[in-house]
């Protein structure tokens, strides 16, 4: 399996698959103009921004069973270095992540509220959830965190793709922590979410924010696990097509959405065009590779100046 992660690590070179075209994953616009042909790895990667939403994709974006394949055998491996359970490291750092969202989280919830954690990993945020005596499930696509989140929390952990897992009664609070930056299917992902909430539960995204001006990564932030990137503006748009209202910002991409009723089409059309300036005004015009080379400088300039302090 070593081996077969250098196709995934080599600089200049390809990832190994064939993939699909495919429209914007948010907006369905056919229309995007390519920004990257390269990764932070250095390695070749197509990336486009759409022209009516500002979101970013890989595009040829990899089939199905190409994903299935890479995150069964590669990811962990990696993005974590783990190959046959999680490192301890990966643990501490997953444990502190759920602590500081619990504290914005929970005081949105009432006692014994019943929570899904979409994508839970090894199971931090259910741990956090259980102790303050909340009714929390989750799960997990991938077999060896999803085990070890079983390890903790039996049955309140299903190994399984969004897809196919279902459940008899509605959640107060459906959270999902980087996982949606992952997913091709983003919108229908998220109307999942929806019919998992009550009507007035909460509905918590996070992603990477790919809208940040200061230090901005540009190619730096591309990826191959990461097939689309948000700004703040079109992850609105995908919660407000989705039927979810926002509630809290929690950050640019951290939003606390609302499972309620509303007519949003002015609002959709205003992030809608918000999005695409963002993400013109960061990536377009080969900003991605000056934006990364100047990210790049700076932390080395950074690095400089902390030194002679
Ligand atoms: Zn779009």
């Amino acid at each position: 399996m070593k081996l077969e992660l250098l196709k995934y690590v080599l600089p200049f070179t390809r990832y190994p698959y064939e993939g699909e075209l495919v429209a914007c994953p948010v907006c369905s616009c056919p229309q995007a103009s390519q920004v990257a042909s390269i990764d932070r790895r250095l390695k070749r990667l197509p990336t486009f921004a759409c022209l009516n939403c500002g979101l970013l994709y890989t595009n040829p974006m990899p089939t199905d069973d190409e994903l299935h394949e890479y995150y069964q055998r590669i990811y962990r491996l990696d993005y974590q270095g783990a190959t046959d359970t999680p490192k301890k490291r990966h643990l501490r750092k997953r444990t502190r992540e759920a602590e500081s969202r619990l504290k914005f989280l929970v005081p949105l919830l009432k006692p014994g509220s019943r929570t899904l954690d979409f994508g839970c990993g090894s199971g931090e945020f259910l741990t956090g959830l259980l102790a303050l005596g909340h009714d929390a499930h989750g799960f997990e696509p991938g077999q060896m965190y999803g085990r070890y989140a079983q390890s903790l929390h039996d049955q309140r952990v299903t190994i399984q793709q969004w897809q196919h897992v279902n459940y008899n009664s509605q959640f107060d609070l459906v959270s999902c922590f980087h996982v949606l930056e992952h997913l091709k299917n983003p919108v229908e992902a998220l109307k999942k979410m929806v019919q998992w909430t009550r009507p007035g539960g909460l509905v918590y995204i996070e992603v990477p924010d790919m809208g940040t001006t200061d230090r901005n990564k540009g190619v730096g932030a591309f990826h191959f696990a990461h097939l689309i990137g948000f700004n703040h503006h079109n992850l609105l748009l995908a919660g407000l097509m989705a039927g979810l209202q926002p509630k809290v910002m929690v950050t640019g991409t951290g939003i606390i959405f609302e499972h309620r009723a509303g007519s949003e089409r002015v609002r959709e059309s205003e992030e809608t065009e918000k999005g695409r300036q963002l993400t013109m005004s960061l990536y377009g015009n080969r900003r991605a590779i000056y934006n990364y080379f100047r990210y790049q400088l700076g932390k080395v300039l950074g690095g400089q100046r902390t030194h002679a302090a």
